[in-house]
C-alpha cells in the first residue's frame, strides 16, 4: 500500500457515543481501551480472554465484550477499529474488513494493516499534544514526549481550565476581537502559569481575572484587591544566574522565570540567545559597565532601577553572569530588595569557576590531590587583594577577576608559601566559542611571562590538580578551542 509513503493528516477525533471495536484482550488492548474511555466512545472488546482490568471494566458495564476470536462481521457498526497483532492472516482479514466498511483501522506495530497510527500524547487537562514520527522512529517520539512532559507541568491544565471559564465572560464584555486577542496574549505570557505551578491558585486566578478584566464563570465576583493589585501592589525581583556564557548553561528554573519577566536588567555579556527568551513586550535594559563608569555609582543605579520597577508591580529579573551570589554584588541587590520591602528570589547559576574547571577537565576536588578549594577575587571592592598566605589550607585556589593581576597572583601565592613550580591553568571565556586554556606555573605568572597574553574574563586555577588540565572531548558546536602551554619546562 502506498499509504506509508504519503504524509499523515493529524486529527483529534470526537468519539463520544461512537462504537470502537478493540480486537484482543491483552495488555496492548488494555492500554488502548484506557486511552479510549475518556473520549466517551462505546468500546467493544472482541477476545476469548481478558486481562483482569478489562474484565473489571466489563463487569462494571464500562465496556462491552464479545467473547471469542475475531471473525469477519465484528466490525459492523464500528466507527474505528483497533487490534493487537494476531498473526498475518488475522491482521489481513481485520484490515480488509475495515477497508471494505470504510472504517479506519490500526493493528499495533503492523504498519501495512493500519489506515491510521496513534501518536504519543502529552496531556495537561485540556492541553493535548500529539507527537508522531510518522512511524519512522517511535523511540524519538517517546523522548520528545518525555521532554515536553518535563517542560509542561500540570499548571498548563490549570490555566486552560480557568481560560475555559474566562472565555465566555470576556467575549460578552469585550466585543472587539483585536482587544480580546491582546488580553489573551498578555495572559498567556504573564506569570499566571508560574503562580499555578507554585500552587498559588487563588493568586493565579485573581491575576488572570484582573488581566482580562472579567470574572471567571463559577468563581466569586472579581475581588477589589485583585483589581487593584497590579497597579500598586509590590512586584518582585528574581536574581538569576545566567551561567558563564553558553546560553544552555542557565538553569531550567532560571529560564522559566526569565520567560515571565516584565523587566529584564542584564549585564553587558548576557548571551543574546537568553535575552531572546524574554517576552516580546518585556522591557530589556542593559545595565552593563560603560567606559569610565564608577563601579559604586553604577551598582546604586542598578538597584534603584530594579526597585523602582518592582514597586510598580512588575516582575523584575536581574540576569547576572555565572552565579548571582559569587562576586557579582548579588548580596547588595538582595539587601536593596529587603530594604525596599520587595520580595526577592535567588535562582542559582553555573559559576565561571565551575565552568572553567569543567572546560579544562580539572576536578576541583580529587581524592589524594585536592581535598578542598578556595575561590577568591584577585581584587576586592576596596582595591585590596586577598591574604594569600591565609589560603594555604586549601589545596586548590581559584582566582576570579584575574586577567590584569596575574603577576600579583603568582607573587602573592609564592610569598604565601606555595611552590613556584605549582601548576596553574588559566581559562579564558569558559563555555564560549572563544574559550582558551593556558597551562602555566606560579613562577611563570610571577615573572609576568603571560601578562598581555590573557584577556578577560578569565579564571586562574592553582594547585597540583591543575596539572590534570586537558581538553578531553572538544565540543565542536562551540567552535574551535585553543590550548597552549606557557609552562617552563
Ligand atoms: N558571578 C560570576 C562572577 C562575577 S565576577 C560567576 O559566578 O562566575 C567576574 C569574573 O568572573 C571575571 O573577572 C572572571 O574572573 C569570571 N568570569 C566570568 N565569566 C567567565 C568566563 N566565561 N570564563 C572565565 N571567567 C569568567
Amino acid at each position: 500500500m502506498s499509504r506509508s509513503r504519503a504524509a499523515y493528516y493529524p486529527v483529534y477525533l470526537s468519539l463520544a457515543g461512537r462504537l470502537v471495536v478493540v480486537v484482543g484482550g491483552g495488555e496492548i488492548a488494555e492500554r488502548k481501551v484506557a486511552g479510549l474511555l475518556p473520549s466517551g466512545a462505546r468500546v467493544r472488546v472482541v477476545a476469548p480472554e481478558l486481562t483482569p482490568e478489562l474484565a473489571r471494566l466489563v463487569e462494571r458495564g464500562e465496556i462491552e465484550h464479545r467473547a471469542g476470536d475475531y471473525r469477519p462481521g465484528d466490525l459492523e457498526g464500528a466507527f474505528l477499529a483497533l487490534a493487537e497483532p494476531g498473526g498475518a492472516e488475522r491482521d489481513e482479514a481485520f484490515s480488509t474488513e475495515a477497508e471494505a466498511r470504510g472504517i479506519f483501522a490500526n493493528v499495533e506495530d503492523v504498519v501495512e494493516c493500519c489506515s491510521f497510527i496513534a501518536p504519543s500524547i502529552v496531556r495537561r487537562g485540556d492541553l493535548v499534544i500529539a507527537i508522531s514520527t510518522s512511524g519512522r522512529a517511535p523511540a524519538l517520539a517517546v523522548r520528545l514526549r518525555q521532554r515536553l512532559e518535563q517542560e509542561l507541568g500540570p499548571e498548563y491544565g490549570a490555566l486552560l481550565e480557568l481560560a475555559g471559564r474566562l472565555r465566555g465572560p470576556l467575549a460578552r464584555e469585550v466585543p472587539e476581537f483585536e482587544e480580546r486577542r491582546r488580553r489573551w496574549y498578555e495572559l498567556v505570557d504573564s506569570e499566571v502559569l508560574v503562580l499555578f505551578r507554585d500552587g498559588r491558585t487563588a493568586e493565579a486566578s485573581a491575576l488572570a481575572e484582573q488581566m482580562l478584566g472579567v470574572a471567571a464563570e463559577g468563581s466569586e465576583a472579581m475581588s477589589g484587591a485583585a483589581e487593584s493589585s497590579r497597579e500598586c501592589g509590590p512586584g518582585r525581583v528574581t536574581l538569576i544566574g545566567a551561567g558563564p556564557g553558553d546560553p544552555d548553561l542557565i538553569t531550567v528554573l532560571g529560564l522559566k522565570r526569565l520567560r515571565t519577566a516584565d523587566v529584564v536588567l542584564h549585564d553587558r555579556l548576557a548571551a543574546p540567545e537568553l535575552l531572546a527568551e524574554a517576552r516580546e513586550d518585556a522591557e530589556i535594559v542593559d545595565v552593563g559597565k560603560r567606559p569610565g563608569d564608577d563601579v559604586q555609582a553604577r551598582q546604586r543605579r542598578i538597584e534603584k532601577l530594579m526597585i523602582e520597577r518592582a514597586l510598580t508591580g512588575a516582575h523584575v529579573v536581574r540576569l547576572k553572569g555565572g552565579d548571582p551570589a559569587v562576586f557579582g554584588r548579588g548580596g547588595e541587590e538582595i539587601e536593596a530588595c529587603a530594604a525596599a520591602g520587595v520580595a526577592c528570589e535567588v535562582v542559582p547559576g553555573v559559576s565561571s569557576f565551575t565552568a572553567a574547571a569543567a572546560a579544562a577537565s580539572i576536578p576541583l576536588t580529587h581524592r589524594g590531590v585536592s581535598l578542598g578549594f578556595a575561590v577568591v577575587s584577585a581584587r576586592n571592592a576596596e582595591g585590596g587583594e586577598p591574604d594569600w598566605a591565609a589560603l594555604d589550607g586549601a589545596d586548590t585556589v581559584v582566582v576570579l577577576m584575574a586577567s590584569r593581576r596575574l603577576e600579583r597572583i603568582g607573587q602573592g601565592l609564592i610569598a604565601g608559601g606555595r611552590e613556584s613550580s605549582t601548576p596553574v591553568a588559566i581559562v579564558e571565556r569558559a563555555s564560549t566559542p572563544e574559550e582558551k586554556i593556558v597551562s602555566a606555573t606560579l613562577e611563570s605568572l610571577a615573572v609576568g611571562e603571560l601578562s598581555g597574553d590573557i584577556k578577560p574574563p578569565c579564571v586562574v586555577i592553582v594547585g597540583e590538580i591543575a596539572a590534570a588540565s586537558r581538553r578531553t572531548c572538544p565540543r565542536s558546536r562551540r567552535g574551535r578551542r585553543r590550548t597552549q602551554s606557557a609552562a617552563r619546562s
